[in-house]
C-alpha cells in the first residue's frame, strides 16, 4: 500500500492546524484534565468540529457523518493527538463507542445515540475493568440479574476514565452463570444519572483527576439498552477494542515533540553522541509505529481487521511513547519535573505531561504484556 496520504490529506492537516491555533489557548495540554475550563474548551472544540463535518466524518450520512474515507479520519486523529487531544473525553465515543453502536446497535440505538455524538453533545465512559478483572476481563463479576423485561445490575468497576463527567456508560455485566467467563457477558448503554450509580474519584500519579471507581447498586437496565446479543458482549468487546487500539495516534504527538525538542536544543548535532544515537533511534521507531498503524487501518478499512495486527500496532506506539519521553526529557533536562505542572515554557510542560502519561500508556486499554500474548497467538495460529 501507499503510505503517502496525498495532497487532500496535506490540505486537511493545514486546515486542522489553523482551527487548533484559532480555537485553543496556546498552553492547552489536553483532555486528561479536571479543570472545568479545559473541559469547556473541549466541548466547544467538538461542537466547532461538528459544525464543519469534522467530528465523525466517516460515519454514514444518516447518523451525522458524511461517509468520508478512513484516511481523512486518520489525519484527523493524528492532528488531534499531536495537539493534546482537544476533543477531550469525547475521543472515546468517536474512536470506539460510536463505531460499536454502528456495528452492533439496533436501528433505534443508532438513531438515538449517534447524532448526539456526531454533534459533540454526549460524553461516554467505559465500564469494563473491575478490581479483579482487568487483563482477565472474562472474569468480571458485576452481575445483571433478569428482572421483568430487563435486568438489575450490581457490582463495582474501576479505572473508569471520565465517569465523573460522562453522560453515558458502556457497561459490561455478567448475564450468564458466575463461571460462564466470556460466554456470559452482555453490554449495556446506560445513562450515568440512573439511580444506583455512584462515582468515586481515584487520585493517581497521573495528576489531574480523571480516573474513578464506579459502584452499581441495583441499577435498573432496560432491554432496549442491551448492545448486541444477550451473553454476546465478548464479541462486541473484541471487535471494538481492535478499533480502540489504533484509535489513538500516539506516534503523532511523539513525532511533533521530537521535532520541537530537536529544534529547541539546536538539532541532533548539538546533542552528546550517546543521546544523539538514542534520539535518532526514537525518531525511527516513531516512524515505524506510524507505518504499522497505517497497515492495520488499511486492513480494517478493507474489512480484514485482525486482533494480532492491532495489538502489534499498539505495542509499537505505547513502547515508543516511553522511549521517546525518556530522550525528550534527557535532551531538554530533568528540570521539567521541578517546575511541573506550571513549567516555565509550554514545551517543557508538554514534555512533562507526555512523560507522565507515557507511564500509563502500557497499561490502559489493555497491558502491553497481554498485547504481546495476542500477537504470539495470532502468529502461532497463522503458522499452523
Ligand atoms: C490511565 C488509565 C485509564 C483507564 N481507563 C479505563 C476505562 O475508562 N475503563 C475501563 O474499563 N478500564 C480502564 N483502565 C483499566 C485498564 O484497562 C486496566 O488497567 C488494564 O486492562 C490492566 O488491568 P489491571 O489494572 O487489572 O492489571 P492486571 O490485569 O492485574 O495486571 C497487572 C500486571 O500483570 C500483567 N499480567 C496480567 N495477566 C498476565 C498474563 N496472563 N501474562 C502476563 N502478564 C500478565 C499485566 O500485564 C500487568 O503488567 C484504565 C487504565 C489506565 C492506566
Amino acid at each position: 500500500m501507499d503510505f503517502e496520504l496525498g495532497p487532500a490529506a496535506d490540505a486537511l492537516r493545514v486546515h486542522l492546524r489553523g482551527l487548533i491555533a484559532r480555537h485553543l489557548p496556546p498552553d492547552f495540554l489536553g483532555g486528561f484534565t479536571d479543570d472545568p475550563e479545559d473541559l469547556e474548551t473541549t466541548r466547544r472544540f467538538c461542537k466547532m468540529l461538528a459544525s464543519q463535518g469534522l467530528l465523525t466524518p466517516t460515519w454514514p450520512d444518516e447518523y451525522g457523518g458524511r461517509d468520508a474515507s478512513v484516511w481523512e479520519q486518520t489525519v484527523l486523529r493524528e492532528e488531534m493527538w499531536a495537539h493534546h487531544e482537544p476533543r477531550g473525553p469525547q475521543y472515546m465515543s468517536l474512536n470506539w463507542v460510536g463505531p460499536a453502536i454502528l456495528r452492533f446497535g439496533t436501528e433505534e440505538q443508532k438513531r438515538y445515540h449517534l447524532p448526539k455524538m456526531a454533534g459533540g453533545e454526549a460524553l461516554w465512559c467505559q465500564g469494563f475493568s473491575e478490581p479483579d478483572a482487568g487483563s482477565d476481563l472474562a472474569s468480571l463479576q458485576t452481575t445483571a440479574r433478569p428482572d421483568g423485561d430487563g435486568w438489575v445490575v450490581s457490582g463495582q468497576k474501576i479505572w473508569t476514565s471520565y465517569a465523573q463527567v460522562a453522560d453515558w456508560c458502556v457497561l459490561a455485566a455478567r448475564t450468564g452463570p458466575p463461571d460462564s467467563r466470556h460466554l456470559g457477558i452482555s453490554l449495556f448503554l446506560v445513562p450515568m444519572d440512573r439511580p444506583g450509580i455512584e462515582v468515586r474519584p481515584i487520585r493517581s500519579m497521573l495528576g489531574p483527576h480523571h480516573l474513578n471507581e464506579l459502584f452499581l447498586d441495583q441499577v435498573e437496565v432496560r432491554r432496549d439498552e442491551l448492545l448486541g446479543q444477550e451473553n454476546g458482549g465478548w464479541a462486541v468487546m473484541r471487535g471494538v477494542l481492535a478499533f480502540e487500539r489504533v484509535g489513538i495516534a500516539r506516534y503523532a504527538r511523539a513525532d511533533r515533540l521530537l521535532d520541537a525538542v530537536r529544534a529547541a536544543v539546536g538539532g541532533l548535532e548539538a546533542m552528546p553522541p550517546g543521546l544523539r544515537a538514542r534520539f535518532a533511534r526514537a525518531m525511527v521507531h516513531t516512524r515505524v509505529a506510524r507505518l504499522v498503524a497505517y497497515e492495520v487501518i488499511g486492513a480494517q478499512a478493507d474489512g480484514h481487521g485482525d486482533d494480532g495486527a492491532a495489538a502489534a500496532a499498539r505495542i509499537a506506539s505505547v513502547t515508543g511513547d516511553q522511549e521517546v519521553s525518556e530522550v525528550l526529557v534527557e535532551a531538554i533536562g530533568g528540570a521539567v519535573f521541578d517546575s511541573a505542572p506550571a513549567a516555565e515554557t509550554h514545551l517543557q510542560a508538554a514534555v512533562e505531561d507526555y512523560w507522565r502519561y507515557s507511564r500509563s500508556a502500557t497499561v490502559s486499554a489493555g497491558s502491553v504484556d497481554i498485547q504481546r500474548m495476542i500477537v504470539a497467538r495470532s502468529v502461532l495460529n497463522g503458522a499452523t
